[in-house]
């Protein structure tokens, strides 16, 4: 079954979407079966991905408001090397749309419970607020990924998200966990990106990725090519950081699976 990855953070231009077009894309170069779902009605990592976001007959806007099957919704990207479930601002309508609707919070999760045996993970990139479309996402995945930039407001912001994953997993989603907190754009010659990591590691210990996402203008130009940074660039440390996130990752989980299997033998 597919590991559902929630990449969020309430906060806009921490680094989701390019860690969740980026990671996606080295889980690719690593063999595994990739989806990554666009919930930004931005449509940020539907063009990074390199679909079009303006061509979209269908988007995940059809399929969380139940009136496209997913399977008819989902496109491969040839560059990224994984499927997409893309998105267009037709979303921003189902904000709305979703409130009237029964089962409006696990809508993405019933969605996903057909063809989650396919992929090894599935990532969902969240809108920049802890809206409806983020609660789906929180409701559907099993970790949450947490990008932020070392800076001044970084921790205040995370109250919140953390009181609402508490609040998810006390409700409708028991199993959900904190996956890891990434450190993006992170430029270790300002004093204050030092400490504001400090104060992380020593709040989160070990949930705190050791691989840290360096400021990159790879990773930025990557976009506007329609590309993850892998097939733009993949020498640049960006594409390098994100290779070893998704090594991390996987050796995480690796060991997971293995304490887990030992405590039940
Ligand atoms: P979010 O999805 O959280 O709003 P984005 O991933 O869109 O954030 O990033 C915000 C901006 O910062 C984008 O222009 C992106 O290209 C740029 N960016 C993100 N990560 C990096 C990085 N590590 N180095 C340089 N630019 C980055
Ligand atoms: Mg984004």
């Amino acid at each position: 079954m597919g590991k559902i990855l929630a990449v969020t953070n309430q906060k806009g231009g921490v680094g989701k979407t390019t860690s969740c077009v980026n990671l996606s894309a080295s889980l690719v170069a690593t063999r595994r079966r990739v989806l990554l779902i666009d919930l930004d009605p931005q449509g940020n990592a539907t063009m990074g991905s390199g679909v079009n976001k303006h061509d979209l007959e269908w988007s995940s806007y059809h399929v969380l408001t139940g009136r496209s099957a997913i399977d008819d919704v989902i496109v491969h990207s040839e560059d990224a090397g994984y499927d997409i479930l893309p998105t267009n601002s037709d979303l921003t309508a189902a904000e709305v749309e979703l409130m009237n609707l029964k089962g409006k919070e696990t809508r993405l999760r019933d969605a996903l419970k057909r063809i989650q045996d396919r992929y090894d993970f599935i990532m969902i990139d969240c809108p920049p607020s802890l809206n409806m479309l983020t609660l789906n996402a929180l409701v559907a995945a099993e970790g949450v990924i947490i990008p932020m930039q070392c800076e001044y407001y970084a921790l205040e912001g995370l109250t919140a998200l953390m009181e609402t994953i508490t609040g998810v997993r006390q409700t409708l989603n028991p199993r959900l966990h904190i996956e890891g907190l990434l450190r993006t754009m992170y430029d270790p010659r300002i004093s204050l990106t030092n400490e504001v990591s400090r104060q992380l590691i020593s709040h989160f210990g070990d949930q705190v990725y050791r691989t840290v996402i360096p400021r990159n203008v790879r990773l930025a130009e990557a976009p506007s090519h329609g590309k993850p940074v892998l097939a733009y660039d993949k020498n640049s440390r960006g594409a390098i950081a994100y290779l070893a996130l998704a090594g991390e990752m996987i050796r995480r989980h690796d060991i997971k699976f293995k304490t887990q299997r030992e405590a039940v033998s």
